[in-house]
């Protein structure tokens, strides 16, 4: 079988294996566990290894992958992640089981909705507790609260919070105390308990690891953290999980000695950047064909440390391999490991070949 290059190479196996840990860590706090599979695509064997790892949930940004994990049978309730849209709403009610919801009038169209289809729908209302992204601002109830109480084919099951995306605000005890008392306050309204209390994501995990997470908060929704070990947010690798999950290898297309500084006047870059040079005089340049247009470029880490990347364009990506030995060659191969971000492009570019062993 011919390789195909670039591929990003994934360890089904550690992946299992964090799930494993992450849902073992929230189980002895009480707390569930909604795998977040967005990070590769929702790809059916990582799907399948964090259904058998232990998460109690699945959850996805994207309705596409949601609908792609309802037909592979996973036996799991389904999260919709990101908050619809008006025009996704059909789609919503018809493939997810539940979903985030920040605005009175999204409960009001999913409740239309599921009326015309003769379904049920459970949301989790979402609160801002100053990252900035979604959510109702402080947890400022009194308005939702009289239109979920209209809805009566909308059951609100929740509440829940988002840390360390948008604003990058770190989950601390208080924030979450927060949570819970937004909670209780919807709860005197609704006149009934509600069961998820979401206290965030992978950077959630360090007050399980510390020891701190309120009681009260029941769930939380993970990707990073099975999906490379790693806490963004925190800036730090996670020490009880697996890093180095998986990895991205490019195929050198040029191999060159070249002057480290651009010869000729300098414009702008392909990206409207403008490029910064150290003269470090002539060095060897290996070139790779992977670009923006499949990966954030800043987002990668060389697998041989002596391996430098300069930058990227659409199509290529270039390296001083001056101190790599062996000494790269044309058609060698280079690799890479990725952050979030640049597992991100990856698993969604088309051009990457995406393989699980
Ligand atoms: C992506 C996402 C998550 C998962 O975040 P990680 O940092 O990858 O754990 C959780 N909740 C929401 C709403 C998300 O969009």
């Amino acid at each position: 079988m011919t390789v195909r290059y670039p591929r990003l190479i994934v360890s089904g196996n550690k992946i299992f294996e964090n799930t494993v840990r992450v849902a073992e860590r929230c189980a002895r706090a009480g707390i569930t566990l909604t795998g977040v599979t967005k990070g590769v695509c929702a790809r059916e064997v990582l799907v399948r290894a964090m259904a058998e790892g232990g998460c109690d949930e699945l959850g996805d940004s994207r309705i596409d992958n949601l609908a792609a994990i309802r037909t592979m049978n996973v036996g799991l309730p389904l999260l919709l992640l990101r908050i619809p849209m008006p025009s996704e709403i059909a789609e919503t009610v018809r493939i997810a089981d539940r979903s985030l919801v920040s605005m009175a009038r999204t409960i009001s169209l999913i409740d239309r909705e599921c009326r015309a289809a003769g379904r049920t729908h459970e949301i989790i209302l979402m609160t801002d507790l100053g990252d900035l992204r979604e959510g109702v601002w402080m947890g400022r109830v009194d308005e939702i609260a009289p239109v979920l109480k209209a809805s009566p084919r909308v059951r609100c099951v929740g509440v829940g919070v988002n840390f360390g995306c948008f604003g990058g605000v770190l989950p601390v005890p208080e924030k979450l105390e927060q949570l819970l008392s937004v909670g209780k306050e919807l709860e005197r309204f609704l006149e009934y308990p509600l069961s998820v209390y979401s206290g965030g994501s992978t950077s959630s995990l360090a007050l399980l690891e510390r020891g701190t997470m309120p009681r009260g908060i029941t769930n939380l929704r993970v990707g990073e953290g099975i999906l490379l070990g790693a806490d963004v947010t925190g800036a730090r690798d996670i020490p009880w999980l697996h890093q180095r999950t998986m990895c991205l290898e490019a195929e050198i297309v040029e191999v060159y000695r070249k002057p480290s500084v651009p010869v000729g006047p300098v414009g702008l870059d392909a990206f409207g950047g403008e490029p910064v040079f150290e003269d470090k005089g002539e060095r060897l340049r290996a070139i790779v064909a992977v670009g923006r247009q499949d990966v954030l470029v800043e987002g990668l880490t060389p697998e041989t440390p002596e391996a430098d990347i300069l930058g990227g364009s659409s199509d290529h990506m270039i390296l001083d391999v001056e101190d790599v030995r062996p000494v790269p060659e044309l058609g060698g191969i280079l690799r890479f490991f990725p952050n979030y971000g640049a597992m991100l492009a990856l698993s969604t570019s088309p051009y990457i070949a995406f393989d699980v062993v």
